[in-house]
């Protein structure tokens, strides 16, 4: 029909596999065509691009969860809801493991996705009212996780914090029978320091804002989020895409069903509630520079209320440490600058191990109890943003020098840790400082930065606060205080922290890659199952497709690189049944039915669509096909 739009001018190709030309710009402009009418996804091959499109699209319902439940994955338009049901149908025919791998950099869609298919298993996957709990318990744990672990940055106004590892099991008929989630390391950080435009975690804010005014009265809260220093350095505590008076009720909730009671909910509210206290608590210096905090003082009196420990205790491991010499304890004081520390690593110990707390909470309620339901556990999700930014190799040779440099006795400085970056990476092409810059580049950096080469340009580093940063620790004294607490969950979380907590404590960055090397190990066991997210703007503005920013994140994601080996193969693989299915009505031996067996039927029907023998195979239960033009042809005359 000459004149007429094919379905491939009007919207695009659905798999870059199907492109004519394997370059960067024929991908882009794909991307692009799609993006414009809303086709948010892509294939490539089984790997699925999604871009944020930041705005509703109507087509996360039930109507569309029902269209792709149970059919062959490149039979309807791309979606998440397609890769979804694959990796669940794979798993109940192949019997075994698979993950979801999403990634893509902080924005891109990664929680979201995570969420869709969440609600994808919640609908389609078979349910009796006993696996409707567990599937309540999981869909439930995300406002909560993410009211603990998610906090408005300048890149997403709900950006997750934490890494995350979720695990979903299923028994042999299909159920979700349990769950389980690993979390990786929070950024404790944030709890005391927020930069300019970003803010401390939700749950802060709603607990201000949205906190019935008996329970913020009994925890001596004011209903002002200016009134806290923990809340206020950002300067953006109320924020017009965050609702956080509504989001606190929908937490609660949540927190019911998840089987947190009334008593532990207290108590993980008063948690909060003492790092916000404990933030405002100031100290005075005496004539020698020694911090001094009078144990009336009326914050110091509410963390010790909330927390449960004594006030005079609390006010002496503030302001003093014990040193331990020849069988003798020495009260040493602290100047201002060390209490202020002092105080802040206590608010991040508690805040890091609440959240810990929570996780392990909500594990359990999530638990299979049915152990004769268990064959084996095979979804899996992991949202590896955090990993991602302190895995690449550059960073990796940093987080070593950085672990050095905080355990090395003596001198250690934050100047020493970028002396010591200079000495073992100053070869390094994507790194650079002000010492080793050429003049043009040293113009544009300071004496403490150091500037690393990311995927998306440049970004500079001050090391000023480095080592406090990754030398998380927590003063002996005031650890075995907090242990006596009579907040259940801060005495459980301290008494079984570190039993010999006279041992070095590791620092952040040696946690992160001890969880690192677990969760490598565990994925090794699985299948894999690709989403690659791509952000669209900056400005999260609905319909902009910044073209310089995606093409940054195609080179990021090897998108080009994935293509060319889905090419060079046989890049299509189908099972006969489906194959026969599709494509018979384009041969006539083989519609309206095929009375023989499947393979019999596509041999004729390739046979009859001029398939030359080099272009594909038969296996065993599938047939391959080399050139994805092979495969268009057919799917053409198909929508013909
Ligand atoms: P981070 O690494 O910071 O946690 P992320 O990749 O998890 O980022 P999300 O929080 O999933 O990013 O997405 C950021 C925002 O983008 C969402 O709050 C939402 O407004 C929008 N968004 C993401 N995916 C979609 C989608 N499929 N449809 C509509 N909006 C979306
Ligand atoms: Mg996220």
């Amino acid at each position: 029909m000459e004149g007429a739009l094919t379905a491939r001018d009007r919207v695009g190709i659905q798999d870059f596999v199907l492109l004519d030309e394997t370059t960067e710009t024929a991908l882009l402009s794909n991307l692009k065509k799609r993006f414009s009418k809303d086709l948010i996804y892509t294939y490539i091959g089984t790997l699925l691009v999604s871009v944020n499109p930041y705005k509703e699209l109507d087509i996360y319902n039930k109507k569309q969860m029902e269209i792709y439940m149970g059919v062959n994955f490149f039979e309807l338009p791309p979606h998440i809801y397609a890769l979804a049901d694959s990796a669940y149908q794979t798993m109940l025919t192949e019997f075994n493991n698979h993950f979801i791998l999403i990634s893509g950099e902080s924005g891109a869609g990664k929680t979201e996705a995570s969420k869709k298919i969440l609600q994808y298993y919640a609908v389609s996957c078979p349910s009796t009212t006993l696996l409707n709990t567990v599937r309540d318990k999981m869909l439930m744990s995300n406002p909560v996780l993410e009211a603990f672990g998610n906090a408005k940055t300048l890149k997403n106004d709900n950006s997750s914090r934490f890494g995350k590892y979720m695990d979903i099991q299923f028994d042999s008929q299909g159920d979700a029978v349990g769950g389980h989630i690993l979390n990786y390391l929070l950024e404790k950080s944030r709890v005391v320091h927020q930069n300019h435009g970003e803010r401390n975690f939700h749950i802060f804010y709603q607990l201000v804002e949205g906190g019935e005014d008996d329970l913020l009265h009994q925890m001596g809260l004011e209903r002002d989020c200016q009134h806290y220093n923990y809340l206020t350095q950002g300067e953006c505590a109320i924020v017009s895409s965050i609702n956080d008076r509504n989001d606190w009720k929908t937490v609660k909730n949540a927190l019911q069903i998840i089987n947190i009671d009334e008593i532990n909910t207290n108590h993980l509210f008063g948690t909060v509630a003492s790092v916000l206290h404990l933030g405002n608590v100031q100290f005075d210096s005496d004539s020698k520079g020694h911090a001094l905090l009078n144990n009336n003082n009326a914050e110091l009196r509410w963390v010790s209320n909330l927390l449960g420990v004594d006030a005079h205790s609390l006010q002496e491991g503030l302001t003093y440490r014990i040193i331990e010499a020849k069988n003798e304890q020495v009260l040493s004081p602290f100047t201002t600058d060390h209490a202020i520390y002092a105080r802040d690593a206590l608010a991040k110990a508690i805040y890091g191990q609440t959240f810990t707390w929570l996780v392990n909470k909500i594990n359990e309620s999530m638990e299979n109890k049915d152990n004769s339901r268990k064959t084996w556990e095979p979804v899996q999700f992991f949202n590896n943003k955090i990993i991602c930014d302190l895995v690449e190799d550059k960073s990796r040779g940093i987080i070593t020098i950085l672990d050095e440099e905080c355990l090395r006795p003596g001198d250690a400085s934050d100047l020493t840790f970028l002396e010591r970056l200079e000495e073992k990476m100053g070869n390094h092409p994507h790194f650079v400082t002000h010492k080793l810059a050429d003049k043009m580049t040293r113009k544009t950096l300071e004496r403490g930065d150091f500037r690393l080469l990311h995927y998306a340009g440049e970004v500079t580093y001050c090391v000023v606060g480095f080592l406090d940063k990754n030398n998380d620790l927590l003063y002996r004294n005031i650890k075995d205080l907090i242990g006596q607490s009579k907040n259940a969950i801060v005495k459980e979380c301290f008494s079984s922290a570190d039993p010999d907590s006279r041992r070095r404590p590791e620092t952040v960055a040696t946690q992160f890659k001890s969880s690192l090397l677990k969760l490598t190990e565990i994925l090794m066991a699985k299948e894999a199952w690709y989403i690659r997210c791509l952000k669209s703007n900056e400005s999260k503005q609905p319909g902009q497709f910044d073209e310089a920013l995606i093409r940054h994140q195609v080179k990021y994601l090897g998108l080009m690189e994935h293509l060319r080996v889905r090419r060079a193969g046989f890049a299509y693989r189908r099972k006969y049944e489906v194959f026969l299915k599709r494509y018979k009505p384009l041969c006539p031996a083989t519609w309206p039915h095929w009375r023989g067996v499947p393979a019999d039927g596509v041999e004729v029907l390739v046979q009859h669509l001029g398939y030359m023998p080099n272009e594909y195979k038969m296996g065993r239960t599938k047939i391959f096909i080399r050139h994805p033009r092979t495969l268009y042809a057919t799917e053409d005359a198909y929508e013909r």
